[in-house]
């Protein structure tokens, strides 16, 4: 339990535009933070530049400000925050948790189990006699994970487990391809940064047992987790850049910001000028635990309709 004073985050990966759903993820996590007195920060999550949109980190950020979002101190981009990832690396090998894998991909996933998320390594390169030859190329680095159940409480979604061995396996922290896994730096830079309260979408909850035994490992307290209801299209699907997401228009500040309010169950906003104004009812009237627990369709008529 982490007893540091609240600070918050919004950790935006630039692989395109934001979008409604990012909107309320941006709009919670502010609300959460500034009605409970704390900082918030802005991360820029630019760690797979392959998947990356020219120029979407600039307009991310000016997104933001032309929704009135005011963030603490300088905005945080990972890319340039790989000596901590190293360094973060390096404690776990030395410590004997994390450990090299030359399988391709093609080698363990035909006879794995699926998981929770995807494919559950065998573990395979666990034992140095076992690993392929390594025939000059770089390996991946994975995580040791224990035949354990690691659980902790949402604020939204309430309890959550997974036991990481029979649900996850070993998971990557450097991929092979030389990219850090996000597992890994979003654990690190949460830990260096003192973020305690983390709001974001449920997609991510996914990955919140294998951070909170990241934390354990290195030592680092865990924060507090919030994951927020999806927003889908009609056919139930989360809106993102593979649903073809509409980016948000700027001369609908208003009206957008009226829109995930009414998700995330704020009262109805008076009249009011300015998108900054809207910020300020909803960090007034913020309620984590009126926060709906289930997917949010968007679509609605358009759903009833069909
Ligand atoms: N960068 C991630 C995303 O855009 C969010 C990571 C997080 O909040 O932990 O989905």
């Amino acid at each position: 339990m982490n007893h540091a004073p609240y600070t918050g985050r919004f950790a935006p990966s630039p692989t395109g535009l934001l979008h409604i759903g990012s909107l309320l993820t941006a709009l919670a996590s502010y609300a959460d933070a500034r009605a409970n007195g704390g900082r918030w920060l802005v991360r820029m999550e630019d760690l797979d530049p392959p998947r990356e949109m020219a120029g979407a980190a600039d307009a991310i950020l000016h997104t933001l400000e032309a929704f009135g979002f005011e963030w603490d101190g300088e905005v945080a981009y990972q890319s340039r925050r790989h000596d901590l990832y190293r360094a973060t690396l390096a404690r776990l090998q030395s410590g004997g948790a994390a450990y090299p894998c030359y399988c391709s991909r093609k080698d363990w996933q035909a006879a794995a189990a699926r998981g929770t998320d995807g494919f559950v390594y065998n573990g395979r390169c666990r034992v140095p006699a076992d690993r392929p030859a390594a025939s000059g190329k770089l390996p991946a680095w994975r995580l040791r994970v224990p035949d354990e159940t690691v659980g902790f409480s949402d604020g939204i979604v309430g309890a959550y487990a997974q036991n990481l061995a029979r649900d996850i396996g070993d998971f990557v922290l450097l991929r092979a391809d030389g990219f850090w896994a996000y597992q890994l730096a979003v654990v690190a830079d949460d830990a260096a940064q003192g973020v305690t309260h983390i709001v974001r979408g449920q997609d991510l909850l996914v990955s919140t047992p294998r951070q909170i035994y990241l934390q354990r490992c290195l030592g680092a307290p865990t924060p507090q987790y919030a994951h927020l209801p999806l927003l889908t299209n009609r056919l139930g699907q989360k809106w993102s850049k593979q649903t073809l997401a509409p980016a948000l228009d700027l001369l609908r500040r208003e009206a957008l910001l009226r829109e995930v309010m009414g998700y995330l169950n704020l009262p109805p906003a008076p009249e009011v000028a300015r998108p900054r104004d809207l910020l300020d009812w909803a960090v007034a009237h913020w309620q984590l635990d009126k926060v709906p627990r289930h997917a949010v369709c968007t679509e609605r008529e358009a759903a009833d309709s069909n």
